[in-house]
């Protein structure tokens, strides 16, 4: 499928990501899967303690791989787990564990037949990975998975701070006019 065509199907959002109505929403969580702070605390506590007993289940998650569990008392009915990578010096293999990341959530929504996700700005907070190539994997990472597993899913990237926000309008904006330099 025709990548503008693609696009219409990534949308953004500021906002609050436990108050997403999506099919599943994603957790930027740490490897125990156990919670923790930031995006992770705040599904933990929207989502109550059933949520933590069925992560207790799963055996934690590498950096890069993903799992699933039911959205309890979220309004979303998964949530996809999945601790992305701690950001170093860029040449730690960051970028290939921050697509895996994105990659292999994708292949949750697509092997459970999901049709709405919404995704936090993984890695981006305390886990340190520079904002603006953060963004550019993640939009790039949903739709290449999107063209070669030929599967359309309404992906909605839901990020907290206005500046995020405005990060991920201006690189789609860029790829509308097809110049994905310009970010
Ligand atoms: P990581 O450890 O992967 O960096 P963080 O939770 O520290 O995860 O941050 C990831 C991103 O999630 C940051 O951009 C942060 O501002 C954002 N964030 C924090 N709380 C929420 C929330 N409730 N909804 C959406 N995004 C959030």
């Amino acid at each position: 499928m025709d990548r503008k065509e693609l696009l219409k199907h990534v949308h953004i959002k500021q906002g609050d990501i436990t108050r997403e109505k999506t099919d599943a929403i994603v957790n930027a969580a740490n490897p125990t899967l156990l919670g923790g702070g930031g995006v992770d605390g705040a599904i933990h506590r929207t989502a109550g303690p059933g949520l933590l007993e069925e992560c207790r289940t799963l055996g934690g998650a590498d950096h890069g791989e993903a799992k699933v569990t039911r959205g309890y008392n979220l309004p979303a009915k998964h949530v996809i787990h999945t601790p992305g990578p701690i950001y170093k010096n860029g040449y730690s293999g960051e970028k290939e564990v921050l697509t895996k990341s994105y990659y292999n959530s994708m292949l949750l929504c697509k092997e459970n037949n999901l049709k709405s996700v919404s995704f936090p700005a993984i890695s981006a907070g305390v886990y340190g990975y520079p904002k603006d190539e953060a963004c550019s994997v993640a939009v790039d990472t949903v739709l290449n998975f999107m063209e070669q597993e030929n599967y359309i899913i309404d992906v909605y990237f839901v990020l907290f701070d206005r500046d995020n926000y405005e990060r991920y309008e201006k690189y789609i904006a860029s790829l509308q006019i097809g110049n994905k330099n310009s970010i």
